[in-house]
């Protein structure tokens, strides 16, 4: 099986769709390559593709103080996009985009191999389960991917556009908190 380093490093010469395009690098993912939690989101932003790191904008700002306030650090979980290029203006990816970058994601879920995932937002949600539900209705319970167990929440750049979402975001968390060992 491949390691993350070398998953990433092939990763980052890929060109299999136009997202490659329009973004200045791959951002493939980072954290501890033996996480027991991998927190996952939907894709690069501005900020992410300048520096080649995920949810290192004001999203992954809030993200890192989400993570403090669970009592874990961002140091020991491991973070990625479900695509690894920035979308044009942020967009959503397309369905193409996700089923062909997807690949790359099981396989740094396969080499790092958490405990528990948790997915922010509803493209993270429905990609890692292969669902095609609402995020409303998979937030709130663990679910099974094999012998990991998945929380879907929403994405911080949701709660910086609505705050009330902190809140059902916060009990969420309490529950990664519980599975995790902070609480
Ligand atoms: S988004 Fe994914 S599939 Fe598309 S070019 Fe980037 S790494 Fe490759």
């Amino acid at each position: 099986m491949l390691t993350i380093d070398e998953i990433n490093k092939n990763a980052k010469e890929c060109h299999l769709c136009s997202l490659r395009d329009g973004a200045k690098q791959v951002v493939p993912g980072d954290g501890n390559p033996k996480a027991r939690l991998m927190l996952i989101g939907e894709g690069p932003g501005k900020e992410e593709d300048e520096q080649g790191r995920p949810f290192v904008g004001a999203a992954g700002q809030l993200l890192d103080n989400i993570l403090k306030a669970s009592k874990i650090t961002r140091e020991e979980v491991y973070i990625a996009n479900v695509v690894k290029c920035r979308p044009p203006r942020n967009r959503n990816p397309q369905q193409e985009e996700i089923n062909t970058c997807k690949p790359w994601l099981d396989l740094q879920i396969a080499a790092v191999s958490p405990d528990l995932i948790v997915c922010l937002g509803l493209t993270a949600s429905r990609a890692v389960l292969g669902v095609n539900d609402s995020l409303h209705n998979l937030r709130g319970k663990w679910h099974n991917f094999g012998e990991i167990k998945v929380l879907c929440t929403y994405h911080p750049a949701a709660l910086l556009r609505s705050p009330r979402l902190k809140i059902p975001t916060w009990e969420d968390f309490q529950m990664v908190m519980k599975e995790y060992g902070t609480a």
